[in-house]
Order: structure tokens, then C-alpha cells, then sequence
């Protein structure tokens, strides 16, 4: 039988990524990526309209054992957090390491992506690509869209009266690229986001003042976790999951509150929605960033605060307030409403007569999303070989009502690794390899561990994940001290712990015990 063919829409990270996997399952995957690189988002370029883009400073904020890729490890003398470029040199590997490039037609932009007249029996699409002004057509079995949901700036101006006559100058985040020009300036930052916060920092360093105006505050993590590890290693773990089912909400926010303030007091320094920024309470201790409320009103030369207060002489206005997405080429395929897509587990539209048709990397987690993107396009390319199975358009639409906008990260990979047979069984872990379960439960949960059993079970998931502290501490060590003496937690109260885990499981959990 002839290879299905599948169009993977955009060669950011999450169309590289399926690439890969369409290749894994026997597709033929044909990229199309409008820009002339791989990278998307993270290829920083300045005065390219259109795309995604970045500001040129941009580190990631999720580290590197957590967002890379299952079977491809990021090299342990890599940087636990990857200024953008480093990032790219990663992702640059992964294509030469897989032999991705040769899919992908550059500088062509998909026009249209309409049901084949015969839809209904053979789930084909008719695709419109345009290269140098030609238009072509082909028709594909299947389509991933990975064209990101960074790329349109949402510019609320209608929330802010008299910013048409406010003389100074004012953007969206996604036009900043670097802090030289605002060199003595007055600017306002709009927004707690992750780009609120990182632009308020670094232009607190050449600008004469800063102001980052918030209408609900913002939760500040740091990087850094207990002992220094990167802090997305300590927390995502299915211990601290396991924990999170079986202690009251009520409890753990209390715990998580304190443990928050206990670095400085969310309510002195005017914040609350998490956010990651190591230097911002810094900034704010020094008078350089001065936190205020939302803004009611702008004048010609200054700003109104909902509290009532005024800050004269403003130069700058720098609008953080977030993005928004679209897929123009689709029609009436996949309706977005409220910035909001009604997708089956944030991947399949539920109404279509076949599902030849998935979204990759359409989610906002609370983690790094290259693992989830990888994950979605393991079973959706499972789902068009129709090696897996979707359930009835009803009962996609009842699961997509339980899901609200965002899912837990854990749980929501897991749930997706089933569905593809790929999630670890713990149980039988800790009866056959008590040293890899021990590192999968209390350890920091890796995308390795999605490649230990199932399709696409890679021979060196265990040793990946029985190392990847190595890699961790190793770009750290560029001096070397003979007592070290480092471990998340200690052999024998781990020990401990597994035992009492699996005694109180036994009693109150008997159900856990089976993999669903
Ligand atoms: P993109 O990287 O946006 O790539 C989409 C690609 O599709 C682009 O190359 C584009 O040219 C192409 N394309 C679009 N439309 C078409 C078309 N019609 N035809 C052909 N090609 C098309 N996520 C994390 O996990 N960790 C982080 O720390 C993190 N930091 C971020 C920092 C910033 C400033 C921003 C804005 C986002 C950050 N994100 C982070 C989220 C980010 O969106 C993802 O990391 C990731 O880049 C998304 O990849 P993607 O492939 O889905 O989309
Ligand atoms: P975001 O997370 O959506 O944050 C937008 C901010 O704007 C929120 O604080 C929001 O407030 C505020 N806002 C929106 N509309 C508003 C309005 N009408 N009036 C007042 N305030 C308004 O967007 P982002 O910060 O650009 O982040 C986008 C993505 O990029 C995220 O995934 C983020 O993690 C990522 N990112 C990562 C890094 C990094 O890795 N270093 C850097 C930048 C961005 P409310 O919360 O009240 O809605």
C-alpha cells in the first residue's frame, strides 16, 4: 500500500517534532514553513513582520531535562536554562540528527487547507501552497498544524481610554528587541506575564524608570530550587503529583503560599499569577521597577491608575499583555472563539468525519511544551494510520467540557502517553527495576520516561533518565570541589518513603495500582 501523506504546516519546534514522528510511524511528512529556518519562535531576527518573534536577551524558563526531546537528549555541557541561541543550536542537532531537513519546503506558506470533495471517505485534504507568488495544489491524507500561538500581538487598546492621544510611543512585547533606545527613559510595562516581568527587569538597567502596571498581580518563581537545581525538576515529579491527588487543594496552597512569601511577601510587593523572574523582586527593592496597579486612563504625557495615582512624563508604553492565534488558512474547520479551540484532548477537532486533521503544541502548560508537542504528535500520527482509535464525536465533545483551557501537565501527558501506549507503568517498575522506578517516581518527570515501553520505545530511556542529574550539575561544575555530596533526597529516606508510599496506596488507593 501506497504511504499515507501527511502536511506538517510550520517547522517551529512542534512541526520539527512531527516530522520525526510521522517518519517513526511510516508517513511521508512534506513540511511547508513559510520563513526560509527552522526554529519558529525561537529564531530571533529583528525587523521580520509577521512571524513569531523574540526579544534578543530571551532565556528559556523551562530547563533542559524537562524540555527536550524523549529520545535525543540535550548535551549535559549545555546550560540547565538556554539563552535563545543555544536553544536553536539544540534544535539544530535534532533536525541533523534525524535527517528532518530534507522534508521541509521553505519559503512557502500554506494558503488553504480545504476537504477533499471525498472528505467523508478518504479524511483527504486539498492543500494550497504559495512559493515566490506560485500557487500549487496537492492533496494530502493528513494535516498537523504547528504554525504557534505566540505570533499574533493581542494589543487590548480599547481597555485603555486616551491612549489615541497619548504622544509618547507604545507597542506590543512582541516588537521589543533590545533595551539601548530606552536608554533615560519613563516607561510603563503593561502585564505580569513571563514578558512583562523580563522586560520590566532589563529595561530597568538603562531606563530612568520603570512602572509595571497589573490589574491582578502575579506569583513569582525563581529558576533556582532547593540545593540549586532548576526549579522545574524538584516540582514536576509524580511524587509531588501523587502528593497534589491526596492532600486537600486547601492545604497545598496554603503550604505553596508560604513557601512563596517566605522569599518576599506577595502582598508587600503588590503580586500574585505565576510567573518565572529571578531578578524582579530585586528590581523592586530597589526602587528601579515600581509596581501599580491597572491603568484607568491616559493623558497626552501620562497615566491614570485605577487606584487613583498619576505618573507624569511618560515616555514609553510598552503593552505585555499576550497573544492571540488564528489559522486563516483553515476556514471554517476549526472555529476560534474567545481564543479558544474546541479540540479533543487539545488535538483533534471532534466534529470531522475522519481525523486526519490534529493540532500540536495548542495548549498553555505549566511546563515546557516540547514534550507535550512530541507526545500529541506520537498518537495523532498513531491515529492516521489508524493504528489508534478516536471515541465518538459525543463523547469528544463531553471530555472537551471536563477539560478547561489549561490541563495539568503531568496528568495531561500521561493521559495522552495512554492513549498512544507509551505511559510508564510504575507498578511493575518498582517490582522489576527498582532503580529506575525510584528515579521515575522521586525524580524529576522527563520526557525520557515516555520512551521506556510502547511504540517508539527507545533503547536509551533508562540510561537517559538514570543520568540525567549528571547532565544536570555538569555545566555547573566548571570548578570542581572533592566534597560533593549532592542528591534530591537522600538513598535511605528514599527508601523509606517508596515503602510508606506503597503501604498507604495499598490501603486508601488500591485503584492506582492499575494502569489505566
Ligand atoms: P512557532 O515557534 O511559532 O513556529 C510556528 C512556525 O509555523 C513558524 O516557523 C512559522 O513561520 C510557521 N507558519 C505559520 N503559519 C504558516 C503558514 N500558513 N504556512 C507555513 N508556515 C507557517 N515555551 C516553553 O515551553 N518554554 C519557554 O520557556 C517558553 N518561552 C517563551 C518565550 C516567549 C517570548 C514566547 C513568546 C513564547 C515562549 N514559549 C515557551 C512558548 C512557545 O510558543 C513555544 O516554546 C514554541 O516556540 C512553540 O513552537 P511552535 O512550533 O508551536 O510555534
Ligand atoms: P501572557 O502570559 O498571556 O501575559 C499577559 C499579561 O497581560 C497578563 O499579566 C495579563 O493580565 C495582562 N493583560 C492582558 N490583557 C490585559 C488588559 N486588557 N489589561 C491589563 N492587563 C492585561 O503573555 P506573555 O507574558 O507575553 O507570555 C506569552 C508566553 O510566552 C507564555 O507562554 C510565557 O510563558 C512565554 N514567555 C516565556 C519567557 C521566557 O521563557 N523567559 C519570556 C516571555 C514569555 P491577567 O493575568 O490579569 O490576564
Amino acid at each position: 500500500m501506497a504511504q499515507k501523506r501527511v502536511a506538517v504546516i510550520g517547522a517551529g519546534i512542534c512541526g520539527l517534532s512531527s516530522i520525526k514522528c510521522c517518519l517513526d510511524e511510516g508517513l511521508e511528512p512534506t513540511c511547508f514553513e513559510r520563513s526560509s529556518d527552522i526554529g519558529g519562535l525561537w529564531r530571533f531576527e529583528v525587523g521580520q513582520k509577521g512571524r513569531a518573534s523574540i526579544y534578543k536577551s530571551v532565556i528559556i524558563n523551562t530547563s533542559k531535562e524537562m524540555m527536550c526531546f524523549s529520545d535525543f537528549p540535550i548535551p549535559a555541557n549545555f546550560p540547565n536554562y538556554m539563552h535563545n541561541s543555544k536553544i536553536m543550536e539544540y534544535f539544530r542537532m535534532y533536525a541533523d540528527h534525524f535527517d528532518l531537513l530534507k522534508y521541509i519546503c521553505f519559503k512557502t506558506i500554506v494558503v488553504s487547507v480545504t476537504k477533499h470533495p471525498d472528505f467523508s471517505t478518504t479524511g483527504q485534504w486539498d492543500i494550497v501552497t504559495e512559493t515566490a507568488g506560485k500557487q500549487e495544489s496537492a492533496i494530502f491524507d493528513g494535516v498537523m498544524v504547528c504554525t504557534g500561538h505566540h505570533t499574533n500581538a493581542h494589543l487590548p487598546l480599547d481597555s485603555f481610554p486616551g491612549i489615541e492621544k497619548f504622544k509618547g510611543r507604545y507597542f506590543h512585547s512582541r516588537d521589543y528587541k533590545t533595551p539601548q533606545e530606552f536608554s533615560g527613559k519613563r516607561v510603563i510595562v503593561i502585564g505580569t506575564g513571563n514578558s512583562g516581568t523580563d522586560l520590566a527587569v532589563e529595561l530597568s538597567h538603562t531606563a530612568d524608570q520603570v512602572f509595571l502596571s497589573t490589574r491582578r498581580g502575579a506569583w513569582i518563581l525563581g529558576r533556582i530550587g532547593e540545593e540549586g537545581y532548576p526549579i522545574d525538576t524538584i516540582y514536576t515529579t509524580r511524587y509531588v503529583e501523587f502528593l497534589r491527588r491526596i492532600v486537600p487543594l486547601s492545604l497545598l496552597n496554603y503550604f505553596a503560599e508560604k513557601k512563596l512569601n517566605a522569599k518576599f511577601n506577595h502582598a508587600i510587593y503588590g503580586l500574585q499569577h505565576p510567573t518565572i523572574n529571578d531578578d524582579l523582586p530585586n528590581c523592586i527593592i530597589s526602587g528601579k521597577v515600581l509596581v501599580k496597579s491597572n491603568i484607568r486612563a491616559f493623558t497626552e504625557t501620562s497615566a491614570i491608575f485605577e487606584d487613583g495615582t498619576r505618573e507624569e512624563d511618560i515616555d514609553v508604553v510598552v503593552f505585555a499583555t499576550g497573544y492571540s492565534f488564528s489559522f486563516p488558512f483553515l476556514g471554517d474547520c476549526a472555529k476560534v472563539i474567545k481564543n479558544q479551540v474546541s479540540l479533543y484532548k487539545f488535538v483533534f477537532p471532534p466534529q470531522l468525519e475522519k481525523p486526519t486533521l490534529a493540532f500540536i503544541g495548542l495548549i498553555q502548560p505549566l511546563g515546557a511544551i516540547m514534550p507535550i508537542a512530541e507526545l500529541q504528535g506520537r498518537w495523532a500520527t498513531r491515529v492516521f494510520t489508524g493504528l489508534n482509535r478516536l471515541p465518538s464525536a459525543s463523547n469528544m465533545m463531553a471530555d472537551i467540557e471536563l477539560l478547561c483551557e489549561s490541563a495539568d501537565y503531568i496528568p495531561y501527558m500521561d493521559e495522552v502517553a495512554c492513549l498512544a501506549g507509551v505511559k510508564p507503568k510504575i507498578l511493575s517498575l518498582f517490582l522489576m527495576d527498582p532503580k529506575l522506578a525510584v528515579e521515575v517516581f522521586f525524580g524529576p518527570c522527563t520526557p525520557y520516561q515516555y520512551r521506556l515501553r510502547g511504540p517508539g520505545k527507545w533503547d536509551g530511556a533508562r540510561k537517559a533518565i538514570l543520568t540525567q542529574r549528571e547532565r544536570i550539575i555538569k555545566p555547573l561544575k566548571t570548578r570542581v570541589l572533592d566534597d560533593y555530596t549532592g542528591a534530591l533526597v537522600p538513598y535511605y529516606l528514599q527508601i523509606f518513603l517508596i515503602v510508606a508510599l506503597i503501604a498507604v496506596t495499598f490501603v486508601y488507593f488500591p485503584w492506582s495500582f492499575f494502569p489505566l
